[in-house]
């Protein structure tokens, strides 16, 4: 007997940022009531879904009040009577009521807020943990771990240009391990930090207060760390650009700390990077619109990760764009950049037809939903971006993964 969308009640709740975000209730006709809540990022991309806010001086005009009675007087008695397990169908409604191209009308974030707790409450309806819900019996496989370890770029007080400096990690035996050596790191660098540079402004991302931190000291500490525990074979160094954020539109070109470089002397720049370090991984490399060089990128690097998340805004005609011109070779999956589950599948689909991998990530202003772990596991995705294990919305995801592989050991084939 199908199971029915009874009742949905969304309510305004706080993110980690300490700022409002969408939670949404569910009550279907089998008794069962489960929750959803929506993540928001900071360095957002003008291909994203836009998000709703009040305005006003409520909570700096970030309030959520308006998003929140889009759902319960817009969204809900739309969806009511549907079955819960028909997520294409709902989230199909939800899209047409909006009727905009980015979600502007009813807003992304109450339009997610629908779509991910009907996700959850259709696993809860056919007892399958959701990401075997969402990936069916293929979705066997933990990400690997990358972790943010050092905060540069436009909201760091750091010396850094570039937004990320990460660990990515690869070829540990089992999700477990790689939490322990991540947390093993984590800790050694904050320690190794405080005693070089004195005050940390932020704890969980190593945001240094310090302007002489340079990349190759920033890439030398981190790769010093990982020796030191033990795990320096299988670790690697990420780089989120955030490339938007230092691109001079007028001048057309980046805003390094040695002036503004063009778009091919940060080519050269990123060839030597890699010659230098075991550097695996750039993000964003380019501004969003800035195709062609990240077309030449990928070609010159083709042993490397070359990720759009700006880029492709989880947008699967965004992607296919990128696919054609050979942009890129890895997806990053923020399923708020695309504002519903069924989309965020889609694109991921395509991502593994046309053999781009899928880092699935986190965005810096999260809840302790955890729905991002296991959608990564859903879809396959190579790795995981999760943030430093410290902080309960984000160990919430590494918890949550850790579970899903102890689900998955049960029975190894
Ligand atoms: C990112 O750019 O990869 C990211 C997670 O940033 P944010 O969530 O702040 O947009
Ligand atoms: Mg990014």
């Amino acid at each position: 007997m199908s199971v029915k969308i009874e009742q949905i009640y969304a309510r305004e709740i706080l993110n980690s940022r300490g700022k409002p975000t969408v939670e949404v209730e569910m009550t279907c006709t089998n008794g069962l009531t489960v929750a959803a809540s929506v993540p928001s990022g900071t360095s957002t991309g003008k291909y994203e879904a836009l998000e709703i806010y009040d305005g006003g001086s409520r909570y700096h005009g970030k309030g959520t009040r308006k998003a929140v009675e889009n759902v319960n007087q817009i969204l809900a008695p739309a969806v009511i009577g549907m079955d819960v397990t028909d997520q294409r169908k709902i989230d199909r409604r939800l899209i047409e009521l909006d009727g905009t191209k980015q979600k502007s009308r009813l807003g992304g974030n109450a339009i997610l807020g629908v779509s991910l707790v009907a996700a959850r409450a259709g696993a809860l309806a056919l007892g399958l943990p959701l990401y075997r819900y969402l990936g069916g019996l293929s979705a066997t496989r933990l990400p690997n771990v990358m972790s943010t370890v050092i905060s540069g770029g436009a909201f760091s007080p750091s010396g850094l240009e570039f937004e990320d400096y990460l660990y990515v990690l690869d070829g540990f035996s089992s999700f477990h391990d790689q939490v322990e050596a991540i947390s093993d790191m984590r800790a050694l660098l904050q320690k190794r930090c405080a005693e070089k540079y004195g005050v940390i402004a932020d704890f969980a991302n190593m945001q240094l207060l310090v302007t002489e931190f340079i990349k190759k000291e920033a890439f030398e500490t981190m790769l010093s760390v990982a020796r030191q525990v033990g795990c320096e074979k299988h670790v690697f160094l990420g780089l989120d650009v955030a490339a938007n954020e230092l691109f001079d539109a007028q001048k057309s070109c980046y805003n390094m700390k040695s002036g503004c470089m063009e778009a091919e002397r940060l080519i050269e720049y990123y060839q030597q990077l890699c010659r230098n370090y075991p550097l695996l991984y750039i993000e964003d490399a380019f501004h969003e619109d800035d195709w062609l060089h990240f077309s030449q990128l990928t070609s010159l690097l083709p042993e490397k990760q070359i990720v759009g998340d700006d880029l492709f805004a989880t947008n699967d005609e965004r992607l296919k764009m990128g696919i054609e011109k050979k942009a890129a070779n890895t997806l990053l999956l923020k399923v708020n950049q695309i504002g519903t589950v069924s989309e965020a599948l889609k694109t991921a689909a395509m991502a593994k037809n046309n053999r781009f991998e899928i880092t699935a990530s986190l965005r810096s202003g999260e809840t302790n939903d955890t729905f991002q772990a296991d959608l990564a596991v859903a879809v396959g995705a190579k790795q995981m971006k999760l943030g430093s294990p410290v902080r309960g919305e984000r160990n919430g995801k590494y918890n949550r993964l850790m579970r899903i592989e102890d689900d998955l050991m049960s029975a190894v084939i």
